[in-house]
């Protein structure tokens, strides 16, 4: 066996007890999991502070000085033991509520120590609590080393007693045990190629950097390798993937699309389009089942590549469909889209939560026996009833949340997997995307169609109310609709549906009738009613359309140029570009106004200044990941994948897309890892005790 896989317990300095408390507090159990155990940050061993001049704050410092006395005060909370601790410049206080016995036999008065702690400010008087010291007899023997690593740690394992102190110990005679060099990791190509220092001297420096110099070269080094075997992982698992799920060949292009195509489409493709049109259509035709992310921003145009690719599994004898996360939605996919194939005759049919008992009975018939060859719907197309002839592709609008147990449902269908697109709005940072979706296949649109004008964004507060709403009359008078979007966070929330309710009627006595007609919609509404009011707003019978989040995604209405958001500080960055994308849709120049409070967090303000910057959803996508972190993006399923040991997804980009590329170029060339240099990585895969959400993920 590997020496490293070694239980702690093994470990000099390491008891039963300690190793238990090692494996409860921090999940260390072999001399692999300790040594790859990184310091959180270092203490530059070269620093001092005097007590004459120390910082207000209750910054970590370093202090050399001796201990004038000791003193044991007793009050009701319990014992303390206090030392003074003098310099030349001053003197303050040690301050220890536990473990008394010992370190009062630790200390020794009259003896110069060099001391590290946090600062305590009481009354004016400087302490610290339990700090760290060391004769500086002893510090001085170890002076080669600069910094001193310190090590994420736990209240429970300061009171047992594993302080920075201890766990540096543990660490030295790990370093120890191992006389001959840890072995490398990364074939000698990479080492070259990104100027890596080699594994033993990384591992070495990262615990006891001896200059600033190496430390970073030691990082470094570390990083791209922890990035290097999550994208291995990732890219061999879709590499299995895909030999192993046989998919439909739909092997060309027919008689529909090529209709559709050259009489029926009202633009020119961007390139974009046309780029990821042929990306998907290849992948299509490989004979293994497709499973692709198709990313682009609002208004990039992805309904249409959603139709055509629909087109390509009709023409290769197969039924597609389309599901989107609101009714609204659905119903708007359908309308636009059978407009759209009236002319080939090609019947659409629209599945949601509302549809009656008696339609649902003719649908699910023409589902079975193929006469639907397009299904457009809700959820509810998820429901096992739902059979189809032969469903070749699902596109799922929207929802880059699409799990893997609602991907399974689709399966059951059929006995082949049918292709499965998921199409989203919502910008993922691209490191992200290459982490969490590494095993995916990703295509994106990254154009707009031509002639687009750019959204004026900006920012109000109440008291320019007036305003904002002479200059909504403005546009009304020029012929546009208004949306005004108040914030439902929570469906049941009846605080919020009050705003929006007051909202509503206040917008009424500012724009009443019969010159302005408004439209509400809202998650309390029957959804034939919100259907109404929407069609009564998409038909231009109203001008404004109050609204909650419910059009959020997708929904179309070209002539609406300004979109209003009410308590705007209480939506997150990527709701705030999703709404901002309803506007735009037409040739007028469109407007979001962002309402806020006086009063703003510094976080709030942020999200204000980003919106009102830039209409690029990957930038503000980028913001975002660095306001929220990547578990909060991503939702809790996804952050176990994100946890690195040293390595950070929003510093480390570059890294990052340096490890991904080696790791495809490597498998490219030498799938199977048969190469002589190739050796350490087969053997490191093997070795790494996969990460069990990684597996859960994918899987
Ligand atoms: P999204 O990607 O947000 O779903 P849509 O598919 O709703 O965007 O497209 C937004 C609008 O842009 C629609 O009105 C659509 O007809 C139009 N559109 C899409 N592609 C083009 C193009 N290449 N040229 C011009 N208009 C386009
Ligand atoms: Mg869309």
């Amino acid at each position: 066996m590997d020496v490293m896989q070694t239980p702690l317990v093994y470990l000099k300095g390491v008891g039963p007890d300690r190793a238990r408390l090692l494996k409860e507090e921090l999940q260390l159990v072999t001399f692999q999991d300790l040594l790859h155990f990184f310091p959180n940050r270092y203490i530059d061993r070269s620093r001092f502070y005097s007590i004459g001049e120390l910082p207000r704050t209750n910054a970590e410092i370093q202090i050399k000085g001796k201990v004038t006395s000791i003193n044991f005060i007793t009050q009701k909370r319990g014992k303390r033991m206090v030392a003074q601790f003098e310099d030349e410049t001053g003197s303050m206080e040690l301050v220890w509520f536990r473990g008394h016995q010992w370190i009062r036999e630790l200390l020794k008065i009259n003896e110069t120590y060099v001391v590290f702690g946090r600062l305590n400010w009481f009354k004016g008087k400087a302490s610290i609590p339990h700090p760290e010291f060391e004769l500086e007899s002893i510090f001085q023997q170890s002076a080669k080393m600069l910094f001193y690593p310190i090590y994420s740690s736990s209240e429970k394992l300061i009171n047992k007693g594993v302080s920075q102190k201890v766990l540096q110990k543990l660490m030295t005679s790990l370093l120890e045990t191992k006389s001959n060099a840890f072995s490398e990791t990364l074939p000698k190509h990479l080492l070259d190629q990104f100027k890596l220092i080699p594994k033993d001297d990384a591992l070495r420096q990262v615990h006891f950097p001896i200059s600033q110099h190496l430390l970073s070269r030691a990082q470094m080094r570390l990083k791209f390798e922890e990035f290097f075997y999550m994208q291995m992982q990732l890219v061999l698992k879709n590499v299995q993937r895909k030999q192993k799920i046989k998919g439909h060949v739909f092997e060309k292009i027919g008689i529909n699309f090529h209709q559709f195509f050259e009489k029926h489409l009202t633009f020119e493709l961007t390139k974009a389009q046309k780029r990821v049109v042929k990306e998907i259509r290849m992948d299509m035709g490989t004979g293994r089942q497709m499973n692709r992310l198709l990313q682009g921003d609002v208004g990039s145009g992805k309904t249409i590549v959603a139709l055509l690719l629909m087109l390509i599994a009709i023409d290769n004898g197969f039924q597609a469909c389309l599901v989107a996360p609101t009714e609204i939605l659905a119903q708007q996919h359908y309308h636009s889209l059978s407009e759209q194939l009236e002319a080939l005759q090609i019947p659409v049919a629209l599945l949601t939560g509302s549809t009656s008992k008696k339609e649902r009975q003719a649908l699910h018939e023409g589902l079975n026996n193929g006469k639907i060859p397009i299904l457009i719907g809700t959820h509810a197309v998820l429901e096992d009833t739902v059979q189809f002839n032969k469903l070749g592709l699902a596109i799922i609008d929207e929802q880059h949340r699409f799990g893997v147990a609602q991907r399974s449902k689709l399966w059951k269908k059929n006995e082949l997997p049918p292709h499965i697109l998921v199409m989203t709005a919502t910008p993922i940072p691209r490191t992200l995307a290459m982490s969490v979706y590494g095993d995916l296949d990703l295509s994106v649109i990254d154009e707009l169609p031509p002639g687009r004008k750019k959204i004026k964004t900006l920012h109000r507060t109440d008291s320019n109310r007036l305003k904002v709403f002479a200059f909504v009359k403005e546009q009304i008078a020029l012929g546009r609709q208004i949306y005004v979007v108040y914030p439902l966070i929570q469906e049941s929330s009846k605080l919020d549906y009050k705003d929006l309710m007051d909202g509503y009627e206040s917008l009424s006595r500012s724009f009443p009738l019969p010159d302005y007609q408004i439209s509400i919609v809202h998650g309390q509404m029957k959804s034939e009613d919100k259907a109404y009011e929407m069609q009564r707003f998409i038909d231009g019978k109203t001008q404004i359309m109050v609204a909650t989040t419910v059009i959020e995604v997708g929904v179309n209405v070209p002539n609406a140029s300004v979109m209003i958001i009410e308590s705007a500080e209480r939506f997150g960055l990527s709701q705030l570009h999703q709404l901002r994308g309803r506007v735009g849709r037409g040739a007028d120049q469109s407007y979001c106004i962002l309402m806020t409070g006086q009063k703003r967090s510094q976080e709030s303000q942020i999200r204000m200044e980003t919106m009102v910057k830039t209409n690029d959803g990957f930038q503000i996508a980028e913001v975002d990941l660095k306001l929220r972190g990547p578990g909060n993006i991503m939702g809790t399923q996804q952050s176990g994948i994100l946890q690195f040991k040293i390595a950070d997804i929003i510093k480390d980009q570059s890294l990052l897309k340096a490890a991904r590329e080696s790791a495809l170029k490597i498998l490219k060339e030498d799938p199977s890892l048969k190469h002589p240099d190739h050796q350490c990585i087969k053997k490191t895969l093997a070795a790494l005790s996969f990460d069990s959400n990684i597996w859960n993920f994918i899987s």
